[in-house]
């Protein structure tokens, strides 16, 4: 779809009834979408943004402006939990007095982490990022740096509206189906709509970079590499001229070339780190197998989270094994 994307603050239509929003972001992939549906007299948002001040900024100067058009934000549906997709989903909440929508897991999941900010839990990311082979120094990093999730997460509202896989949404009389996907997070909604043909995709499937399928110190026997790939092949059923709407970069078709190379991707990944696995190593040891460059401390929490998840998936697989030391450090070997 050749449309050029709109400035902060303001929207653009991709077909009628649906616009969308683009907010900049201070990390990469440097920005994220959101969608308008028009919804009765106003608007319903899927996603809220990070919570910081410019992007408070850009919602004010799109809802006084030609994006809102004059009518109300009346609705909104949070994809998943992380700051980039909830960061505002409470001060939006509390200002349009609005009970979003979200799935049970990822709604407990943004509460749950809210209030998880105690020194004990940086203890168990240290512990988990030790034994995953991190050196010493980047536990005091981690240390130093404390808690993320509540920075850049405004206070969450008390209240919510529960949605789940399988559910229909009626969104200014369109009928928009929601399917969960696995493996970026918990249980991350998308909605189909099968009159428009289009897919709200979130971050499940995005057109140029993959989404970061990451395994966490809170639920370490996760396979979310496996849950990701599971997700892709429920999407096959999709009509392949589904016009596919992602959090991060461009509105894109076809689908199922998308799927294919995501799929794609990872079994690469997965044959080239199964292959490294011939000398026992752990996942620190083998993050060069993964990333080109080396990783500095502020991205080498994703680098072991996304080597994990990919290392479960091939113990799941029954290829690999982890084999502890005697200070519980984990090295994996091919079986
Ligand atoms: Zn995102």
């Amino acid at each position: 779809m050749d449309i050029e994307p709109p400035q902060p603050g303001q929207a653009r239509e991709i077909i009628p009834g649906l616009r969308w929003m683009r907010f900049p972001l201070p990390f990469p992939p440097h920005d994220v979408n959101v969608w308008l549906l028009e919804d009765g007299e106003g608007w319903l948002a899927i996603d809220a943004g990070m919570g910081n001040e410019e992007t408070r900024t850009n919602w004010r100067l799109a809802l006084a402006g030609e994006a809102f058009g004059n009518r109300p934000l009346t609705g909104l549906l949070v994809t998943h939990f992380h700051p980039d997709h909830a960061g505002l989903m409470g001060w939006l909440s509390a200002e349009h007095r609005l009970a979003p929508m979200m799935t049970r897991i990822e709604w407990l999941q943004a509460r749950s982490l809210w209030f998880d900010t105690g020194a004990e839990m940086i203890d168990h990311q240290v512990e988990f990022a030790r034994i995953a082979g991190a050196p010493a120094e980047y536990g005091a990093f981690m240390r130093a740096r404390g808690p993320l999730y509540q920075r850049s997460v405004a206070p969450l509202p008390r209240a919510y509206r529960a949605i789940a896989d399988g559910d229909t949404v009626v969104i200014g009389g369109r009928a928009w189906r929601v399917m969960t996907g696995q493996g970026h997070a918990p249980d991350m909604a998308c909605l189909f709509c099968a009159e428009a043909r289009v897919l709200i995709a979130a971050d499940q499937i995005l057109p140029r970079i993959t989404p970061y399928i990451g395994l966490h110190a809170g639920e370490p026997m996760a396979d979310p590499l496996g849950g990701f790939l599971a997700t892709l092949d429920r999407f096959r059923v999709l009509p392949e001229d589904t016009l596919v709407l992602p959090s991060h970069g461009v509105p894109f078709t076809p689908l199922h070339r998308r799927l294919d190379a995501l799929a794609a991707h990872h079994a690469d990944r997965l044959a080239v780190l199964e292959e490294a696995c011939r000398t026992p190593a752990t996942a620190h040891a083998l993050l060069p197998t993964l990333f080109r460059r080396p990783l500095d401390h502020r991205s080498l929490g994703f680098g072991l989270g996304e080597t994990l998840a990919h290392l479960r998936r091939l113990e799941a697989m029954g290829r690999v094994e982890r084999l502890p030391d005697a200070d519980g450090v984990i090295a994996w070997g091919r079986i």
